[in-house]
């Protein structure tokens, strides 16, 4: 069925987020050469958190961020809003070069990362709408519900507690959240809701206000050792700081590194009362399910559901597409999702449709650095889990930065270099393959089957996911 648009629907235009507060006009750009301390390319969270912590350490400091339009104008600015203590990646290939007590430590640092980054928007005054609700992880399904288990069983391997994690009975999930179709649940408490854009938005506030140069509207064209280079003018500085995650593969020199991975999200208009009686949903949980082609919501502040998945997922050459217009076929898919979710939604319509890039390893790992020979650092890679890596990642490079060696800088995720991806068209047909066989995938476990389907391990061997 197509997606019954509301009258003042809006198509890409970045996102929801940033239309409620108003889309900001770019700021200042740079205006001539600059030295710097450091210069930080990017103004999403990875920048801003990284400005934030080098400043809060050594006001003196001179950082200079530069981002192509405005900060929070990529991913950061258009997420499906959870704050999640969910790693970027897979444990057991950061157990595989660290060892396992590593990578629970890096683990327990994600789960501290959700209070820190509520910590600190306390601190600063940033009202990003946060409620940590935790998350709910769905399963529709026996062949989700197998997963779901599965999924909890390693999780229990990992060393997550009854605390961290634990099934839901039936009646305990009717009582918060009623799926149509759920056949089993889990619930963490490590999850937070965001307003994404508000997040950005004060973080750039604070950043401002802490001494930071944040200059938009400024691209850079070129990242050398001692320099990145805008139109505008050249900032010098012994540290350039790479912090453009989806968008690094425009960058020179940088085009095989991370894959750009498109996730779009549709937002409905207010639910009224009545239907949040049928759904419930009162403590703003977050909300996923255990698909191969899985789904992300919230229940927004002002009463919406937000509900994202893969749209098209990768576009043929490595291209973004920057403001977020989102293919009507992707609209309606994710309409129809929502509906079969929650049918008392149906007679609501979509107000907002956006997309974004998040940027995926060869190895789907994440990765933080700095190569101390030229300066140059880096992080991201958060494969859809960035909102609270990129706290952690802001942290673990001021310490790389100051040259200060701390229990951050000795994470499995530090230094990580992994393999490029493939040329055109190999790229493009392998996500593509991986895509469509978890689309038939979930197809066939939606008819009833009571194991995962072997294609979706067959898709997961395509790309090394
Ligand atoms: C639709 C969507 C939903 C998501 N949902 C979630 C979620 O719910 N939870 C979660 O944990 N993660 C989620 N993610 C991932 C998460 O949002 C990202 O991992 C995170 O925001 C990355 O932050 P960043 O600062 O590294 O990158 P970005 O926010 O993408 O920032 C990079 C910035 O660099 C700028 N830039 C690019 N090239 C240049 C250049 N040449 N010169 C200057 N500036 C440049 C861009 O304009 C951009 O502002 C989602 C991602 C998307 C796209």
């Amino acid at each position: 069925m197509n997606a019954p648009l509301s009258s003042d629907f809006v198509n890409g235009d970045v996102s929801f987020w940033f239309r409620s507060l108003g889309i900001p006009a770019p700021g200042a750009p740079l205006d001539g050469d600059r030295e710097a301390d450091v210069a930080i390319v990017g103004g999403g969270y990875t920048g801003l958190w990284t400005a934030y912590y080098l400043k809060k350490a050594d006001p003196s400091l001179r950082v200079a961020v530069l981002e192509k339009e405005f900060a929070g104008f990529g991913a950061s600015g258009r997420n499906g809003g959870w704050l999640t203590g969910a790693l970027a990646g897979s444990p057991e290939r950061y157990a595989r070069t660290h060892g396992r007590d590593a990578t629970q430590r890096l683990q327990r640092e994600m789960f501290a990362a959700i209070d820190e980054v509520i910590a600190v928007c306390a601190d600063e005054g940033i009202d990003a709408d946060i409620v940590k609700g935790g998350l709910f992880n769905v399963a529709r399904g026996p062949a989700q519900e197998a997963r779901l288990r599965e999924e909890l069983a390693a999780q229990r391997e990992w060393g997550w507690t009854e605390e961290d994690v634990r099934l839901l009975s039936p009646a305990e999930m009717d009582e918060r959240l009623r799926v149509s179709g759920a056949a089993g649940a889990t619930w963490s408490p490590h999850c937070a809701r965001i307003q994404p854009a508000k997040l950005a938005r004060g973080l750039a506030e604070t950043v401002r206000g802490l001494g930071v140069e944040l200059y938009e509207g400024t691209p850079v064209t070129a990242i050398a050792p001692g320099r990145a280079v805008t139109p505008y003018g050249t900032v010098r500085a012994a540290h350039v700081l790479r912090c453009t995650e989806g968008f690094t593969a425009t960058v020179p020199g940088h085009h095989r590194d991370w894959l750009p991975m498109n996730s779009s999200l549709i937002v409905t208009e207010p639910l009224g009362a009545e239907v949040w009686e049928t759904i419930g949903w009162e403590r703003r949980e977050l909300l996923g399910d255990m698909a191969h082609y899985y789904m992300y919501a919230q229940r927004t502040a002002d009463d919406r559901i937000a509900f994202g998945g893969r749209g098209r997922p990768y576009l043929y050459g490595s291209r973004v597409d920057d403001r977020g217009h989102t293919h009507d076929w992707t609209v309606d898919a994710l309409w129809n999702l929502l509906t079969s979710f929650f049918p008392a939604v149906a007679s609501s319509r979509v107000a907002h449709a956006w997309s974004g890039v998040l940027g995926v390893p060869r190895d789907w790992c994440a990765t933080v650095g700095l190569d101390r020979a030229s300066g140059i650092g880096w992080a991201g890679g958060y494969t859809g889990h960035g909102v609270t890596t990129t706290n952690l990642a802001g942290r673990t490079l001021r310490d790389l930065v100051l040259g200060r060696e701390t229990p951050l800088t000795g994470l499995p995720w530090v230094d990580r270099r992994v393999r490029a991806w493939e040329p055109e068209p190999l790229r493009w047909l392998g996500v593509h393959s991986m895509y469509r066989l978890y689309r038939i995938a979930d197809a066939r476990e939606a008819k009833g089957m009571t194991r995962t389907s072997v294609l979706a391990r067959v898709a997961d061997r395509i790309t090394g996911h």
